[in-house]
């Protein structure tokens, strides 16, 4: 029975495959970059629609939202800006949620890219694009599990979150939880190359400000210079970074280093002839799990402020708990049986050094029956991302029998 639920699953992927590579295709054309991930969630929600879910809209900037204690410190308020929600009634008396997020980073520095950054150019079973990999590939996978499982035998019911703001603040995610709570089992499509991943550092961002005033260079002497500050203010913030890795959760056994600051940007500086007025430097850190994000804030403050005690700083984007999933809930106990079904064998468990929206289906928001499961890809963030077609397929398949063996 078992190699017969496979084949039935692999054949319905086979069969919906070629129209969910060119959806994935425009989804990539779709340069749906912060503040502009409209075009990318009208073309879900068509597909939604198409498949026979119910859709609604859910707005970043309600209340709810902003006000909760989980939220993320939003980079932009553009009032209507949306997550969806669709619903689709099932056979059986469950829902099982599938999340996946459309917005996508910024794909410079351009000249990096040797294929055009939002075409979806194929090439060799790959498909190229910013967010090709992150994750439009994974939306594309769950969509055509869903296709496939409906036309194989019954399935749960099933709540479709498609988010934005996953790379900055995850309060898509969040309102699309707060807006329709009610499933017992969630996955979450990110890429995992094929492994299950339950597990992530805390992530705050921070913008530092540092201001002097400006003068001539003959007398440059005479004042500090903020950009030389901003160095300062790095080396104080790597021996914090120090000090949390000195401690690592077991979690993260696989890293030797699981808490990473990482230097995002750095503006300051007009001229060589002036010293500078104005030092703009943004940071992402890294931080364990069972400290609180705004434990890490007053920590990142503390650091910032030993280099330079009037620096400003602003905390904005991010302040996302760590969060690690039991290896034995019911989402990851049967995708481990689904997998190992399709594949041959069990896939590993694993954690990441990047936060996600899975951290949303854990306590206090979210029951912790969920996991992060998708296609493979690679150069997410850089240049020349991409999608493997075939793990499209192989996902959409695991996720399949996922959906009709989930009781
Ligand atoms: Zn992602």
């Amino acid at each position: 029975v078992n190699a017969e639920h496979v084949r039935s699953a692999r054949d319905a992927v086979e069969a919906a495959f070629p129209e969910t590579v060119e959806f994935l295709r425009e989804l990539v054309q779709a340069q749906s970059l912060l503040g502009n991930e409209e075009p990318a969630q009208q073309l879900v929600e068509r597909r939604l629609k198409r498949l026979g879910f119910v859709v609604r809209s859910v707005e970043l900037a309600a209340d709810n939202v902003a006000r909760h204690s989980e939220s993320g410190i939003p980079l932009i308020l553009d009032g209507d800006r949306r997550s969806l929600v669709g619903r689709l009634a099932g056979a059986i008396d469950m829902t099982v949620a599938l999340n996946g997020h459309v917005d996508v980073v910024s794909a410079e520095p351009l000249d990096d890219w040797t294929r055009p950054p939002f075409e979806g150019v194929v090439e060799a079973g790959r498909m190229y694009g910013r967010g090709a990999g992150d994750m439009k590939g994974g939306v594309a996978a769950m969509m055509l599990a869903v296709e496939a499982a409906r036309a194989v035998g019954p399935t749960p019911s099933l709540v479709f979150q498609s988010v934005i703001e996953e790379e900055c603040t995850g309060n898509g995610t969040l309102a699309a939880c707060l807006a329709e709570p009610d499933f017992h089992a969630a996955v979450v499509g990110e890429p995992t190359e094929g492994l299950i991943r339950l597990a992530a550092p805390g992530i705050i961002w921070a913008r530092i400000i540092l201001v002097a005033p400006a003068g001539h260079a003959g007398s440059s002497d005479e004042r500090p210079n903020p950009i030389e500050t901003a160095f300062a203010v790095i080396r104080s913030l790597r021996e914090l970074e120090d000090e949390l890795n000195a401690r690592r959760e077991p979690e993260f056994e696989a890293f030797s280093k699981p808490y990473l600051l990482n230097v995002g940007a750095l503006h300051a500086g007009d001229w060589p002839a002036t010293s500078p007025g104005r030092a703009v430097l943004d940071v992402r850190l890294g931080f364990p799990i069972a400290l609180p994000p705004q434990r890490a804030q007053e920590q990142l403050k503390t650091a910032v402020h030993r280099a330079a005690p009037d620096a400003e700083v602003e905390f904005r984007g991010f302040r996302a708990r760590g969060y690690s999933l039991d290896p034995k809930n019911t989402v990851v106990r049967l995708l481990r049986e689904c997998h190992a079904d399709v594949h041959g064998f069990d896939p590993e468990l694993a954690a990441t050094r990047a936060t996600s929206d899975l951290r949303y289906f854990q306590p206090p928001v979210g029951s912790g029956a969920a996991a992060m499961y998708g296609p493979t890809g690679g150069g997410y963030h850089g240049a020349d991302e991409w999608v493997d077609l075939e793990s499209i397929m192989d996902v959409a398949t695991v996720l399949a029998l996922f959906l009709l063996r989930f009781r």
